[in-house]
Parts: C-alpha cells; sequence; structure tokens
C-alpha cells in the first residue's frame, strides 16, 4: 500500500467520464449504487444492492472499485456466476473504462481474468504425456472418433494460444478431451518443480492477476480461495459478487463431494501403474461392491445408513488408505518430474475418494464414521486446490459449527455411461461463507435480484449474514414496469399436474402465441414439459418453433432474437441466460411456479431442517427458490428501455395460494391482469405496433 494516498477525482467525477467514454446516459440508480458502493468499502462494511436491468450497474461498481485500487494499491476482486458475465466485463466493460479513466487516474487501470487451474492447458501434462484418465469410451466408436476430433482440436489450439485458456476453444470441447491436458491444482507439480514450470499458462495467469487493479474471477474459485489456508487469488480487501443470487448455490457445488464405481475405477487405474497389484485388486473390488449395491439401491435422500453400504464405504475408505501407504512418501520423486506427475495424480485421486468415503460416513454421525485411517488428505502445495470439497466446511462458534456440520447425502441415478453416484453437501453454506469470505475483507454482492418477498432477508441468510452485519440497498430499475409490461396470471386454468402439461394449458399458449405473432420465450419447468409444449404446438402454429436441445443454446438464442416470428420453448439456463431486447420476445410464457422437485434431496433436506429447527421450511426454502426463478424468468421480459410485453404465468396459484403475495412482490411491478381477452387483445396491439 502506497505510503502516502494520492489525491483522486470522487467517484462522481469518475463514472460521468466513464459513462460519457461509453456513450451512455448517466441514471440516478447508477451514481446511487457508485456512491453507495464507494461508502461500503470506505466504512468496511458489506453492502447488498439490487439494481434492475438497465442500471448499468457494472460501471457503477467498477467505478468505485478501480478508484479504490488506485488509492489502496490493493486488488479488488470482482467474482461473477456466468462465463458471458465474466466476457462482458473483460472484453468490453474494463478496457472501455480503463481507457475513459486512464487521464484521470495516476495510472492506466490494469485488469485480469483468474479462473482455477483446469481451465488453462498445463504444457508438462502435454509433453510428458501424463496419464489418460478415460478408458470406458473406448468401447463406444462414435465417441472415440468425437473425442478423438476434439484432441485434435486441442493441439492445433494448443500451439497458437498465448492464454491457454479452454474458454477460447470455439466449439468448446467436452470434459473428456480437456482432461488429457490439463491438471487439477492438487495434480499440479508445483511451478517450483515443474519442467514447465517458467511457461506455465496457469502461472502466468496468476502473475498477470497479481499486477492488476481489478481481478475478475468465478464464484467457485473465490470459495475455494475463502476456505484455504493459502491465497489463490492476489492479496485483496474488497470483493464485488455480481450475479450474487447464484452465490450459495455455486459454493454449495465447490463442496459437494461425489463417490461411484467411475471415480474408485480412476484411482485404480492410476495407483495401478506404481503399486503392488495386489494392492489396488482389494480397491477395484470395494469399488465394485459399491456398484453393486448403488445399481440396487433407489435414488434420492440417504436418512439413514444402511448397514451394507456403510460397512462398503469403510471398505473403499480403507482401501483408499492402504493404496496411499503403498504409494509412499509423497514427495519421493522430487527429482523425477514425470513420475512426480503419476504419482501426484494417484495422490490426488486416492485422497478424494478417502476422504469422501469418511465424510459420508461422518454424515450419519460418529457412529457410521467407524475408525478412519485419519489421514488428512490436505498436503496440497497449491492453493487452488479445490480441496475444500474434500475437506467439508469449517467451522465458527459451537451452534454454526452444529449447522457446519450438518451434511446431506443422496444418491443419483445412473444415466447413460455416468454411473449411479453418492453425494455429500452441507444443508447450508451460510456460515462457511460468513467465517471465511465476509469475514475479514468488504464484499459487495449485487443483482438485479435479490429482494425476495420485498426483502433480501432470504438471500441474506443463505450468505450467512446477520442482522446488523450488513446494509442493503434497491436502487430500482429504469424500466417503466407498470406501463411497459403486464403480468397475467391464467386463473381459469386448472392447477398444473404432475401428468405433463394438462390439455388446457397448450391451447392457452397456441391462443398467446397467435395473438403475440410468435415472440414468445416459453419458460418451463422441466424439459419433458418443454419438449411437450413444441410437440403440440408445431402441428397447431405457423410461427418457427425452437426447443432447447434441438442445438446449443446460444445458437437457438440466436435464431430466437434475429426472427421476430420464431419462437423459443427451454427449460432452466433460459430462465436466466436470454438477454434478448426488441421486438423477438414481447411474451414470456411460464408454466407452472417453478419449486424445486419434491424428490430433490438437498431441498427436501433444507426444508425439514428450518421445520426441525421452528421456522417455516416451506417458505424458506422452496418459496425462497422459486421466487428467485420467478423474478429471474419475468426479468426476461423487458431488457431494453423501449420494450414492451407480457409474461403470463399459465400457473393459477401464482394469484390463489396463500404465498402468492411473497412470490408476487419478488416480481418486477408489471401492471396486473387475469383477463385472458385483456391480454390477447393487448398482444394484438403490441404486435400491430412494432
Ligand atoms: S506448473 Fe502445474 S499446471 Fe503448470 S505446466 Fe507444470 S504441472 Fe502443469
Amino acid at each position: 500500500m502506497p505510503k502516502d494516498r494520492p489525491e483522486l477525482p470522487p467517484v462522481e467525477e469518475l463514472l460521468t467520464a466513464a459513462v460519457t467514454a461509453v456513450g451512455g446516459v448517466e441514471r440516478p440508480g447508477q451514481v446511487k449504487m457508485a456512491q453507495a458502493v464507494r461508502d461500503a468499502v470506505e466504512s468496511e462494511e458489506h453492502l447488498a444492492v439490487q439494481a434492475g436491468t438497465g442500471t448499468g450497474k457494472s460501471l457503477a461498481y467498477l467505478v468505485p472499485a478501480i478508484r479504490h485500487a488506485a488509492e489502496s494499491g490493493e486488488a479488488v476482486v470482482v467474482s461473477t456466476a456466468t462465463i458471458a458475465l465474466q466476457r462482458q466485463l473483460v472484453d468490453r466493460d474494463l478496457p472501455r473504462l480503463a481507457d475513459a479513466l486512464e487521464g484521470l487516474l495516476p495510472h492506466r487501470p490494469e485488469f485480469a481474468i483468474l479462473k482455477g487451474r483446469r481451465n488453462y492447458l498445463c504444457r508438462h501434462k502435454m509433453a510428458a504425456g501424463m496419464p489418460e484418465d478415460e478408458d470406458d469410451q473406448l468401447f463406444d466408436p462414435r465417441e472415440v472418433s468425437a473425442t478423438g476430433r476434439m484432441v485434435q482440436r486441442i493441439q492445433d489450439w494448443a500451439n497458437d494460444t498465448e492464454t491457454g485458456d479452454r474458454d477460447e476453444i470455439v466449439p468448446g470441447v467436452s470434459d473428456q478431451a480437456w482432461r488429457q491436458f490439463s491438471v487439477t491444482a492438487r495434480e499440479c507439480l508445483g511451478a517450483q518443480r515443474c519442467p514447465s514450470g517458467a511457461d506455465c499458462f496457469a502461472e502466468l495467469a496468476r502473475e498477470r492477476a497479481g499486477e492488476a487493479d481489478v481481478v475478475v474471477t468465478n464464484h467457485a474459485l473465490l470459495a475455494i480461495d475463502a476456505m484455504e489456508d493459502f491465497a489463490v487469488l492476489p492479496e485483496h480487501d474488497v470483493v464485488v459478487v455480481d450475479e450474487a443470487h447464484e452465490l450459495a448455490d455455486r459454493v454449495t457445488s465447490v463442496v459437494t463431494g461425489e463417490l461411484s464405481e467411475a471415480t474408485v475405477s480412476l484411482a485404480v487405474r492410476r495407483a495401478g501403474r506404481l503399486i503392488e497389484q495386489g494392492v489396488a485388486d482389494r480397491l477395484q473390488e470395494a469399488g465394485e461392491d459399491l456398484r453393486a449395491l448403488l445399481a440396487a439401491a433407489p435414488p434420492g435422500r440417504v436418512d439413514t445408513l444402511p448397514q451394507s453400504l456403510g460397512m462398503t464405504l469403510a471398505l473403499v475408505r480403507d482401501s483408499a488408505f492402504a493404496c496411499i501407504t503403498a504409494l509412499g512418501p509423497r514427495n519421493k520423486d522430487k527429482d523425477d518430474p514425470e513420475n512426480a506427475g503419476l504419482r501426484k495424480a494417484a495422490f490426488t485421486v486416492l485422497d478424494d475418494v478417502h476422504d469422501t468415503a469418511q465424510r459420508m460416513l461422518d454424515a450419519f454421525g460418529p457412529a457410521a464414521g467407524g475408525t478412519g485411517s485419519g489421514l488428512s488428505a490436505d498436503d496440497s502445495d497449491d492453493p487452488d486446490s479445490g480441496a475444500a470439497a474434500s475437506k467439508g466446511p469449517a467451522g465458527g462458534d459451537a451452534e454454526a459449527e452444529e449447522v457446519h456440520r450438518a451434511e446431506v447425502v443422496w444418491l443419483e441415478e445412473g444415466r447413460g455411461r455416468v454411473p449411479p453416484t453418492l453425494r455429500v453437501a452441507p444443508l447450508s453454506v451460510g456460515g462457511m461463507l460468513r467465517d471465511k469470505l465476509f469475514g475479514d475483507r468488504t464484499v459487495v454482492l449485487t443483482s438485479a435480484t435479490l429482494a425476495l418477498g420485498g426483502t433480501f432477508d432470504s438471500l441474506a441468510r443463505q450468505w450467512g449474514l446477520r442482522p446488523g452485519e450488513w446494509t442493503g440497498l434497491d436502487v430500482g430499475s429504469p424500466f417503466d414496469h407498470p406501463r411497459r409490461g403486464i403480468l397475467y396470471v391464467a386463473t381459469h386454468l386448472p392447477q398444473p399436474g404432475r401428468d405433463g402439461l394438462p390439455e388446457a394449458y397448450v391451447d392457452e399458449i397456441a391462443e398467446l402465441i397467435e395473438a403475440a405473432g410468435g415472440r414468445t420465450l416459453g419458460l418451463f419447468s422441466s424439459m419433458r414439459a418443454a419438449k411437450a409444449a413444441t410437440e403440440a404446438l408445431r402441428e397447431r402454429l405457423d410461427v418457427p418453433l425452437l426447443c432447447q436441445g434441438d442445438d446449443s443454446t446460444g445458437q437457438l438464442v440466436k435464431q430466437f432474437a434475429g426472427d421476430p416470428a420464431t419462437c423459443l420453448f427451454g427449460t432452466l439456463s433460459l430462465w436466466q441466460g436470454v438477454d434478448v431486447p426488441g421486438p423477438s420476445l414481447t411474451l414470456v410464457i411460464i408454466d407452472r411456479i417453478p419449486f424445486p422437485r419434491p424428490d430433490d434431496p438437498l431441498a427436501s433436506a433444507r426444508q425439514r431442517h428450518v421445520a426441525a429447527s421452528g421456522g417455516n421450511g416451506f417458505m424458506a426454502v422452496a418459496a425462497t427458490h422459486a421466487a428467485l426463478l420467478l423474478a429471474q424468468g419475468a426479468g426476461r421480459l423487458l431488457r431494453s428501455m423501449d420494450d414492451r410485453g407480457v409474461v403470463a404465468v399459465l400457473d393459477p396459484r401464482l394469484a390463489t395460494a396463500r404465498y402468492s403475495g411473497f412470490l408476487l412482490n419478488s416480481l418486477p411491478p408489471y401492471w396486473r391482469t387475469t383477463d385472458p381477452g385483456k391480454v390477447r387483445e393487448a398482444l394484438r396491439r403490441l404486435t400491430a405496433d412494432l
């Protein structure tokens, strides 16, 4: 940090310069947000800001962030949930902002993007021909040739790339192909020992990040950085979490452990080359026992541990430990990088198998855990290790510790070549975030959707923030929702059933689309419903109808945006990922309130946990989940100041159920109606005006 803080122009002046340079219009909400971010940074208080689409929220946090970095000499980390936003920041917003602010700050603002190590090409793995992990696809010649073509494309790209960043490869490549060219942080030899360490892409990315004022990353790496004992990200005292409504889910994914026959087999393949065959065979046999057991068990949450599963998990754990012991000391091959790479790859997956089996046993209490080997897998010399996933959460005070330890185990059905898989995840990541992320830095959380049921409390609880530890601000939206949009709830329709899409829903969708002349985004709560609607309506309507899965989602959205008559139907990724301003999107149809499925293991366990503590589990979990998705879905309608249209929710419960007020309060303030005639008339008028 510089001894003398430079005198810098105020945030308002920098924002004006930035907005002028990008040819935009300064909006009151944007100024208010930039000032609030500045105040939060100065007073070191956590801040949650809801900023509707069109506010220009990225400039509103980037300007005070850059100013703080220039003043303090410390980097500011900006974390996003999606690659799309990461690209927008790095390819568009930050370069323009650097140009605009260069003359007003002591130096041109520098920025960098930093991802987890497995996202970068590993030169050592490529040169040394480290183990290829996938062998089961060899039985399917089509997959072999598809993977082979991708491998060839990666090799061609590897000769030219300057960043080694997987996301540069267009079209993308499968995980299977990419794994042959990348390592996880725990598999990495470490730059000091690695023969390619001096040119390592991941190391270069970290170096660039170390010199930047703003480092753009994702929620997963942010979580790993916060939870590990050593830093992955450069030193920073301020974090901006954009798309903050996704934070808890992304962190949950990072700390979810999984175990299947496939993970055990991978450990056996890696260890088998290096240890006595008999020891590896015992782990193979334990993996086969696990496969047989999981194949016969019903999918879903595992509430009590069957004796057979407990014994098999203990067998897997102990056999993995025997393999680890047989591998010998971890630093044995330090002067032999090729073998060191093979051994590290084996240790990594064996540690994962061992620790995950132990963690699953622990989830059922000390009696189920048995006497484990007591091995700690945490020998990693690299911070970007994902080891958090295998270690489980860390705790704070005694009560929070109790919550931290509560984990859910469930069995996921096998699909195609993916075998049945046992997973384990914490009931809540709030305590972990509170201790590790919010503990020693200022965090600004922002999204277009933070207020659920009219308050930020639901999300603050998910983040582990207690009242008094944060401030909230809703800067509103520049859009005139009541004048530009209609929220129509089809109260005359029956409630959605469990048996697919009711016929009356198909009729209603057809009438609405006819009135809108196409221009419809259909957001369905399941892929089955999206497909059923597509099939039924392709026969009835003469507008082009696209369904998710027909092509890549990016291509489908492009086609949809390019032709106003075209409709696009789909499910989850469309609820949040479609940004189509203009006349191509005039009608958003939502088939049902998107509650989690009743058999969703984590949601149902969380719901039960809240109820057991005396709370309302349904409202705290299911209604909150639905409100967030509904708000995101309804937010697809108005994407620019000139947009107009209708959000049609076919599920009548949005107007009639006891929880409907909570859900309606989570949506943008559109003008509301339940009259189908009025809505069709409005759509016809809108279409005629376009
Ligand atoms: S330092 Fe690690 S990631 Fe980089 S080339 Fe070496 S093994 Fe690969």
